[in-house]
Parts: structure tokens; sequence; C-alpha cells
């Protein structure tokens, strides 16, 4: 297998676009990435040749779709390494998933049982637990972070105790870029008999998973993040565990039997599928995690390291630039984000996109986490496998401009 950057990038046809008449540096894929035309073809495929909703008429087009939709289950179950294609919830996202894990599985907690997040979180590992905090009356804590921008584990122990009942926390952070020593907090969480859940929204387009192998419960990943398409996002979760879950969404398909009197609910993972299901975007994650399956996984991630390590050496001659995160390589991936003394976010990435560099500043819904720097937001570049030196020279190139323009 090789791995040929630019080769990669012509399969990208959006990343052809000139913005502002300028080659489009795009970096800005821990919001969003790119769609290959791999999965655009697999989308276009089902959409012409096999439309249809699923599980419920019998007719070619209808099992057509059907089995295009497991099989994208399938599919799922072997990128992440469940022991089985049931234990695979398709959902419109990652923030539905985790919404979904805090109403199913947060409805058996009872009050003063803890959940154990913490201050990196995505508000959407933080928002569902309290408003559960808020339906349940458990207990939320959190732990904290360390200057380097990453979990403070030494302060996790002391925060686990015999009523933790879940730990929650993001593998990757979506500002920073570190990585969660999984096998420690999994450690840590077993031995008080808690369950581990991860938010995978970041790590997830990195390649494939061993979630049986990480030791932990659930994880949750996004679709467009992961070269696929919107609106489609997994839930994945031990099934002994799924089994024993309420559903969250009443509707059809969900059910063994309605009466006015009551209802018996299917089995997993149709119970936590309610309505009609985001089929054709089931399709193209499925076809984009053959995509990245597809890739020469140690050549990529020497390729993004690469770049990450000539954008932290670039960003560390600028006197005013604060990088918040890890300044090295080790146990991180390639999002980087920095803040600049007197200088707002917005106002740094409006002047990069004139010269055609796509980043995203702000609080990246990491609201805790900007308190814990002292920030209101940070300018945050997030790479690509098809991203190359070009993209980072472009964006140092800006960002020479940006500080002359505010003055820094
Ligand atoms: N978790 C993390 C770490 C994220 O970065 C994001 C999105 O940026 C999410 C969760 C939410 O993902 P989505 O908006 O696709 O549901």
């Amino acid at each position: 297998m090789t791995f040929d950057p630019a080769a990669l990038r012509a399969e990208f046809p959006i990343l052809a676009l000139r913005p502002h008449g300028q080659p489009l540096h795009y970096l800005d894929n821990g919001a969003t990435a790119q769609v290959p035309r791999a999965v655009l073809d697999a989308i276009m495929r089902h959409e012409t040749g096999a439309r249809a909703n699923v599980k419920r008429s019998v007719h070619y087009l209808a099992e057509a779709a059907t089995e295009a939709y497991e099989a994208a289950r399938n599919t799922l179950a072997t990128y992440l390494n469940a022991a089985d294609a049931d234990e695979i919830v398709f959902t419109s996202g990652c923030t539905a998933a985790i919404n979904l894990l805090a109403h199913s599985f947060g409805s058996r907690l009872d009050p003063g049982d803890e959940v154990l997040v913490s201050v990196l979180e995505h508000h959407s590992n933080i928002v569902p637990w309290q408003m559960l905090r808020e339906r349940r009356g458990i207990v939320l804590k959190a732990i904290p972070v360390t200057p380097e921008g990453r979990l403070d584990l030494d302060r996790m122990e002391s925060l686990l105790g015999k009523r933790t009942r879940l730990v929650a926390l993001t593998h990757v952070s979506n500002v920073t870029g570190a990585e969660t020593d999984v096998a420690r907090v999994v450690a840590a969480a077993g031995a008080v008999g808690a369950r581990v859940f991860l938010d995978g929204a970041q790590r997830a387009p990195h390649g494939p998973l061993d979630v049986r192998g990480l030791g932990i419960d659930f994880y949750a990943c996004s679709g467009h993040k992961m070269f696929g398409p919107n609106g489609i996002g997994v839930l994945w979760g031990r099934k002994e565990l799924l089994e024993t879950m309420p559903p969250f969404l009443g509707g059809g398909e969900m059910i063994e039997r309605v009466t006015i009197e009551r209802t018996s609910y299917a089995e997993v993972p149709r119970r936590f599928e309610a309505g009609t299901p985001p089929i054709a975007q089931a399709v193209g994650l499925a076809a984009a995690a053959k995509w990245i399956a597809g890739l020469d996984q140690e050549a990529v991630h020497a390729h993004l390291a690469r770049l990450t390590g000539r954008l932290l050496e670039g960003l560390a001659r600028f006197r005013k630039l604060r990088v918040i995160g890890p300044q090295g390589l080790q146990a991180r991936y390639p999002v980087v984000s920095f803040a600049i003394d007197g200088a707002h976010p917005h106002d740094v990435c409006q002047i990069l996109d004139r010269h055609g560099v796509a980043l995203r500043g702000g609080h990246h819904c990491a609201q805790p986490l900007m308190d814990a720097f002292g920030v209101a937001g940070t300018t945050r570049a997030s790479l690509a496998c098809y991203n190359d030196s070009d993209d980072i020279d472009a964006l140092l190139a800006g960002l020479d401009d940006a500080m002359t323009r505010l003055g820094r």
C-alpha cells in the first residue's frame, strides 16, 4: 500500500475549489471533514438503485435498501471491532448518540449515583449529563485538565467512588488534540465497578478502532467527521449492556407489539432506532469507513505527525501566540489550538480565510476548557490525511499577515 497525499487530495472534488481566488487549504476537519468520491458514488448508487424504506415493505427496492442498511451496520461493526453487528446503533450523530446513552443508561441511575466527565469535554458530553442530573438527581463530577490540556488523571482516582456508575470522557480532545490514556481510565473505573463511555468524534476519523481491546463499554462517533455524510452517527455498546437498557425515542420499528394498553419493545439495536433511520447516510458512512480502512494507516499517521510538528514549530516563532494543548507529538492527534494575546479568534480566522485557509475560531463547544485556560476562544487547525505541507505553510504565512494587520 502506498500513500500519496496529492493523489488522495484528488479524490476530494471540493478541494479543487478556489475561495477568494486562492487554493483551498481546508484545516477545519475537526468540525467536518470533506467527502471523497468513493463515498459520493456510494450514496448516488444507493439513491438511484436501492432507495426505499427499510424493514417494512417486501418489494425489490425495500429489500435492497434493508440489505444495504444492514451491510452498513456490519461494516461499522468491523471498523470498531465490535463483537456483533447488533451492537451498532445508528443515530443522527455523535450528539444524538450521547443523548441516547444519557436517557437510556441514565434512566436506570438513582439519585446520588455519580457520572464522571471532564473539563476537556465537548458540550455534547456535558449537557446531556446535566440534563440527566435534573431528571434523576445524579451527581456530576469533572476531572480537571493539566496545563498541557490533558485530563489530569492523577486527580481522577480521588473523584471515583462506590457511587460512580459511568465515566464519560473524550477519546481525543477537539480543542487540544490530546489523546486520553484509556487503559488507565478503564483500570480505575473498573476498580469501582463503573462503566466507561468514550466520545470518539475526533478519534474515529483517524483509522479503525478496537473497542473491545480498549476495554470500554460504550463508544460514539459522527459520520461527517469521518469523511462521510451529515445526519449519521453511531452508538456502540456491549450487547449485554444494551439489552438491559430501555428505548429512548418511541415510534415505528422499535416495537415488538403495540396495543393501546402497552407496548413491548424490539431487540437491540432496533429498540433504539425509532422511525425511518438515516439510510443513505448509513450507506455513505460505511463507504467512508471502508475508504479510511483502505489507507496505509502507518503512513497516514506519520504524515500527519510530520505536518503537526511543522505547524507547532512554525507557531513557536510568534511571540504573542500561545498553543493551548500539548506542545509535542506524544499522545496527540493533529488538532492544534492557539490563542493570540489581544486578538479575537474570529478576526484571525477572517484574515486567514482571505488566504484560502479554513480554520475554526471560538470556544469549540468547550467553554469549561476555555474557562480553565482563561480565554474566550482559540483559533484551531484540525488536519486530515489530504492535508499537505502547502496547507501548513499557507496557514503560517496567513498568520504573519494577521499579526501585522491586528498589530500584534
Ligand atoms: N464530541 C466531540 C469531541 C466533538 O468534536 C463533536 C463535534 O465537534 C461532537 C462531540 C459532536 O458531534 P456532532 O455535532 O457531529 O453530533
